[in-house]
């Protein structure tokens, strides 16, 4: 497989040569007698020089009005230029047309979300969103790699299913054949039995759940990877976790660090991102939660929070009071493209001191038994500047497979772990109930049917072993490594509840 085309990604290895580029206009200037173009050719962004009378005076004229998009392949000579975007220049010689673009709907000035969403086909390349998809890219060959080098066995689960691993209002239905059955929510039931055969599996699919919910953290349809381990205890599983994400961590750092750099992600915090990860257990956070030490906390943010509302506030009102006959047209479109991206900020800031005084209450309030909120999650995530495991949580809370602990009845064997810095849960685990007379009564009391769930019952009857698992979730890992707030710029084309574009 091979083409005549140099790529821009290998432009280091071109210095000094002639190459020809194939490529679509991402941007371009013209000023007299130069014009630079900004051309993206799927493999990164060059800026390409054109000079009157370097190039035949007709392709000058041609160069000149085409419209943002269009394809066209440019040839000339490279050189290192570490001002320009990726490094280096290109000194235009030649270019041929390809297809010319029209009024091409995204401009360089910013967007509303809607807008953006309903043209995801085309936003999707624009540079940012190349840089996730690219940084997607990476954490789903690094999932593979860790497992693959690791002992770990695929194996695809169905995605049709006749059973339910988590809440049975989130499943959606399929009619089969007059049977109705479901979507996947989890592969896990089924890798626990493929665990049974191979020791160490896992499983890797889209997963679907009818989330009625609208939060930045859930999609109706995202990507999810579980490993599955016979043999394993509780600490065995959270060091496989912390490895594990520790592995995607410095394979983007190495992979991608210029498209981090793009999108503003912290880089310095994720390369503190090593094992150990810390750990809490459920009852230490609701400590944690209804302590003085949490109120002071969030006085404090709220305060931060005003502050930054003022900031903004001021910024705004100075973008707007300028004097915008003296501007050029450059200049205005990028006021215009700040000051939407300033409004957008702040209605987020508003939301936050809003939001502030009640997450206070319900963590103040919390009472030990209850599932651990998104707000609650964001306070202990907040807190600390590594992943977070939180462990054993009451039994009442989570699902019916989650082995009971045997030195304290009330807590499963479970662990969420949840990102730092504010983001949240990445990752849900457990151990599973391994003995087959509790396993039955967890379904009863849970209002399940067990002759649903006669084929996993079996796995307790047949050789029962003490094993476990995870299912991390690839949208909410893109999310926090890029610093996105909403998980639905992470997967190509999302599916949420009230929308489903193209
Ligand atoms: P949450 O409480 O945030 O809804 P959950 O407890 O339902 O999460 P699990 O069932 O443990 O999540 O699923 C494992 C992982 O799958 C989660 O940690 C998350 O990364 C991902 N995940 C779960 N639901 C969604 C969703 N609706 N959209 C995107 N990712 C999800
Ligand atoms: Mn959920």
């Amino acid at each position: 497989m091979s083409s005549n085309y140099t790529t821009i990604k290998s432009l280091s290895e071109n210095t000094g040569k002639q190459v020809t580029l194939a490529g679509w206009l991402y941007n371009s200037r013209a000023s007299g007698k130069i014009q630079f173009l900004i051309i993206r050719d799927g493999t990164g962004l060059c800026q390409c020089i054109v000079e009157k009378g370097n190039v035949p005076d007709e392709i000058f004229e041609q160069l000149k009005h085409i419209g943002q998009e269009s394809s066209l392949t440019v040839t000339g000579t490279i050189r290192a230029e570490p001002r320009s975007v990726g490094g280096y220049e290109m000194a235009v010689t030649d270019a041929k047309i390809i297809s010319v673009s029209e009024g091409y709907p995204i401009t360089p000035k910013s967007h509303g979300i809607d807008f953006l969403l309903k043209n995801r086909h085309l936003h999707l390349r624009s540079h940012l969103q190349w840089c996730i998809l690219k940084i997607r890219h990476t954490v789903i060959d690094a999932v593979r790699r860790f497992f693959n080098d690791n002992g770990f066995t695929l194996i695809d689960t169905p995605i049709i299913t006749s059973i339910a691993g988590e809440e049975e209002q989130s499943l959606f239905e399929v009619d089969y054949f007059g049977t109705p059955l479901h979507l996947t929510q989890t592969g896990q039931l089924h890798l626990e039995s493929a665990a049974m055969s191979c020791g160490k599996v896992y499983c890797f699919g889209p997963t679907f759940r009818a989330e009625k919910s609208k939060t930045r953290r859930h999609l109706t349809e995202f990507w999810m990877v579980e490993p599955e381990v016979a043999f394993i205890e509780l600490p065995g599983l959270l060091e496989l976790a912390e490895n594990f994400v520790s592995s995607i961590v410095s394979r983007v750092l190495s992979d991608n660090r210029a498209e981090l750099e793009a999108l503003g992600a912290n880089i310095e915090a994720l390369e503190k991102i090593t094992p150990p990860f810390y750990r809490l257990t459920y009852t230490d956070c609701v400590n944690i939660l209804t302590s003085d030490k949490t109120k002071d906390f969030l006085v404090n943010q709220l305060q931060e929070f005003l502050e930054e509302k003022k900031q903004i506030e001021t910024r705004i009102t100075e973008l707007e009071s300028q004097d915008t006959g003296k501007l050029k047209q450059w200049q205005k479109d990028k006021n215009a493209a700040e000051l939407i991206e300033l409004r957008s900020t702040l209605a987020e800031t508003e939301i936050k001191i809003e939001n502030n005084p009640r997450h206070a209450q319900l963590a103040a309030a919390f009472k030990w038994g209850k599932d651990l909120g998104g707000s609650d999650e964001t306070i202990i995530s907040l807190m600390h500047d590594k992943p977070i495991f939180v462990t054993h949580y009451p039994k009442q809370a989570k699902a019916f497979y989650m082995k009971t602990d045997r030195e304290n009845e009330d807590v499963v064997l479970n662990f969420d772990m949840l990102a730092p810095a504010g983001f949240g849960e990445i990752i849900g685990g457990s151990i599973r109930e391994d003995d087959y007379d509790r396993l039955v009564s967890r379904i009863n009391k849970q209002g399940l049917k067990p002759e649903n769930y006669e084929w996993y019952l079996d796995l307790r009857k047949y050789g029962s072993v003490p094993h476990g698992g995870f299912g991390l979730g690839i949208e909410r890992t893109v999310a926090w490594l890029t610093d996105q707030k909403h998980i639905r710029q992470c997967i190509p084309f999302p599916r949420m509840m009230d929308k489903v574009y193209i």
